[in-house]
């Protein structure tokens, strides 16, 4: 692994490519986004983050012959059963069918919960990062972060993507979407996610 050089980030999500990038980049990794090299995307038929990141991977890896690494994450608010979950980026398809958009995912949650007291909004991000050597690499590697939070009422703060804005952070009294980028990696499930993956890769995992 310490030959590592080149990387395909496979995640077509802007604010995804900047935080691993930001992540990434300190090690000496030259990080390339998907979209460099090709603009389809494959169909997410996993049941878990896990399975849907090892299938972007492998996709990613296929079409460009370098290894590749894949997040699946979202966002299980409690008081939802777990929801959105897997389906965290197209929430409000049902609605909206291709005009749903991060703002109406996240309004999709308000509008849910808008009788749910403080006390019951518990949620938390969750993300399976993946790498593959190769498209048929058969010992991906993973690595895993969850992110405790609340969900607020209102939206707050201009930052970060997706449900940033009605993510609350007890410990810091601030929302995702008010924390600086470099916070935010330091303490997300995406930053523990990559963390964990990028010690196992140096350890030679
Ligand atoms: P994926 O591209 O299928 O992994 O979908 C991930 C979706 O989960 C995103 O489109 C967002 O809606 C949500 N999500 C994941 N991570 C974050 C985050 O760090 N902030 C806000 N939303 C996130």
């Amino acid at each position: 692994m310490s030959d590592l050089t080149q990387v395909v980030l496979a995640t077509g999500n802007a604010g995804k490519i900047t935080e691993m990038t930001d992540i990434l980049q300190p090690y000496g990794w030259q990080v390339i986004p998907q979209i460099q090299f090709f603009d389809s995307e494959v169909e997410e038929t996993g049941r878990t983050f896990i399975e849907n990141a090892i299938l972007k991977a492998r996709y990613a890896s296929e079409k460009t012959g370098l290894p590749a690494i894949a997040d699946d994450s979202g966002i299980e608010v409690s008081a939802l059963k777990g929801q959105p979950g897997i389906y965290s980026s197209r929430y409000s398809q049902d609605i909206y069918g291709d005009k749903a958009t991060d703002q109406t995912n996240l309004q999709k949650i308000l509008d849910e919960l808008k009788d749910v007291p403080q006390a019951q909004r518990q949620a938390s991000y969750y993300c399976a990062m993946v790498y593959v050597e190769h498209a048929n690499d058969p010992i991906p590697i993973i690595g895993l972060g969850r992110w405790y939070g609340e969900i607020l009422s209102t939206p707050r703060g201009t930052e970060g993507f997706g449900y940033d804005p009605i993510f609350w952070v007890e410990e810091l009294n601030k929302s995702a979407a008010e924390l600086p980028k470099a916070q935010k990696n330091r303490m997300s499930h995406r930053g523990q996610a990559l963390n964990s993956l990028v010690m196992q890769l140096r350890r030679g995992a």
